[in-house]
């Protein structure tokens, strides 16, 4: 079985979150279930730094081996060599409409050009989602493509690809697509809509958020889209690459360590707390924060409650880079309270990794969260999730009970302040049991998380697409 992944960011190449890891990770899994993968993802500023041995193919197109895995990289100057890959944190690229109807297109005609004829083309996100439209209006009849079916993944549904609708032009596409039945989203254009509309098969990235989509209060205005395809949609949770998130073999931490033997968890802790400039202390329960700073995370919330938190003997050290707003926002917790917040506004790896590492607790209050891979991640490294119950929280973090020492992480189901500050206070508690929670440590490393299960199940259902 031939798959073609067609994605705006894969991991190691260029990355802004999730997304990059599952496009990353996912076909290498799917290498080891015999499926025949490459992927193809625009060439990025970020990528031609990266100098990796690739060689060209056609004056716009380069491909490189990354694992055994081909990765074929497009090429535009004025589309891809920027410093971002959608846009400042002032802003979206005002352009992004054309960079990726072009990339779209693109992919299409590459896959004509090495006549490679997929038997799955498997797109993501708003940024590859007219792929199944061009495949479906441009190439019906084109033998190469006769047996191809799309699929498209749903990795966040608040990222909708939502343009004027004066620029339908730019697309290509029929002009019946103009419309209610097409891309028209009241009153503009969704490029998403049409990966839901124009595949062949519909996932999503867990189980929970398949069923919250279909509802108004999460189905951002395309519930009523995703109801009428429901037939053809699952919810497949996510992975995370294990043998990259091991802390045994981890060498971007300083000391790596396993569940029978955590001493190098402590250690970690003290350089973090080090390195983030806060006082040393093993007894004090240290929070970590990595993720993208946008309303998703539930910075707000943290927000409303940093004073109370604040009560506490805690620390809280963030990373992030994402809305200006946010951004200040951490920096002024951070001046406000110089002994307990420390603040990284960057993405590093690297500091990623040491936060996992050397962190007590990770801090998760997204108000929704497609699934969430930070909690998976902490779990590897025997850090435990305070999270928001919400979509892929709900299917991989099970409250902790004092009552019967059950559940892995400390959840909170009102979305409020007293919600957070009522869960972040007992998870302190729990943190004060020394010996309880260096069992509760070990117990979530044993956790399997790796992508092979979520591998077969989009084998399978690749399998039963085509059949
Ligand atoms: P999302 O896809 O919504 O951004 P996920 O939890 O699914 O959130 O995945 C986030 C991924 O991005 C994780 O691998 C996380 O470690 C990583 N990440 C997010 N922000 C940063 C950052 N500032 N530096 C390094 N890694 C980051």
């Amino acid at each position: 079985m031939k798959v073609v992944f067609c994605c705006s960011e894969m991991a190691p190449f260029a990355k802004t979150g999730g997304l990059a890891d599952v496009c990353g990770a996912l076909p290498l899994a799917l290498m080891k279930e015999e499926v025949d993968v490459c992927v193809v993802m625009p060439f990025y500023r970020e990528v031609q730094q990266r100098n990796i041995p690739f060689k060209m193919l056609d004056h716009d197109v380069a491909v490189a081996n990354y694992q055994g895995l081909d990765v074929f990289f497009i090429k535009n100057e004025v589309f891809f060599n920027r410093d971002g890959l959608y846009g400042t944190p002032h802003g979206d690229y005002g352009d992004n409409l054309e960079r990726f109807a072009f990339f779209n297109k693109r992919v299409l005609q590459l896959l004509k050009d090495i006549r490679l004829a997929p038997d799955i083309i498997h797109c993501h996100d708003w940024q590859t989602a007219l792929i199944p439209a061009y495949l479906k209006f441009y190439y019906q009849g084109d033998s190469l493509f006769e047996k191809t079916k799309t699929f498209f993944t749903i990795h966040n549904l608040a990222y909708q690809g939502i343009f004027p609708r004066d620029k339908f032009f730019v697309l290509g596409l029929p002009h019946e697509l103009n419309s209610i039945n097409g891309v028209e989203y009241y009153g503009q254009l969704s490029l998403l809509k049409g990966g839901l509309l124009f595949s062949d098969y519909i996932t999503t990235v867990s189980p929970q958020y398949a069923k919250e989509i279909q509802h108004r209060e999460s189905g951002r205005g395309m519930e009523g889209v995703i109801r009428f395809r429901s037939d053809r949609l699952s919810g497949i949770l996510n992975g995370i690459d294990a043998e990259y998130w091991n802390p045994e073999k981890d060498t971007l931490i300083a000391h790596p360590y396993s569940m029978n033997d955590m001493s190098g968890k402590a250690k970690n802790k003290v350089i973090l707390q080090k390195e983030s400039g806060l006082p040393v202390c093993e007894y004090i329960p240290v929070f970590g924060f990595v993720g993208r700073l946008s309303e998703q995370k539930g910075i707000d919330v943290i927000a409303q409650g940093i004073e109370e938190m604040m009560q506490y003997p805690v620390q809280l050290i963030f990373q992030g880079v994402g809305e200006q707003r946010f951004e200040d926002l951490l920096r002024s917790f951070q001046r406000r309270f110089p002994e307990k917040i420390a603040v990284h506004i960057q993405f590093d790896e690297t500091m990623a990794h040491r936060i996992y590492a050397g962190s007590d607790l990770l801090l998760m209050p997204s108000v929704y969260e497609p699934c969430g891979l930070s909690q998976l991640i902490a779990f590897r490294y025997g850090t435990i999730p305070l999270v928001h119950h919400t979509g892929g929280l709900v299917d991989t973090v099970m409250p902790f009970k004092l009552t019967n020492n059950q559940g892995d992480g400390f959840v909170f189901t009102r979305f409020d302040k007293e919600s957070l500050l009522k869960t972040f206070e007992t998870a302190v508690k729990v943190f004060e049991d020394r010996d309880l929670f260096l069992d509760l440590s070990t117990r979530v490393m044993r956790y399997d998380f790796s992508w092979m299960t979520s591998a077969v199940e989009y084998r399978k259902l690749y399998q039963a697409c085509i059949s």
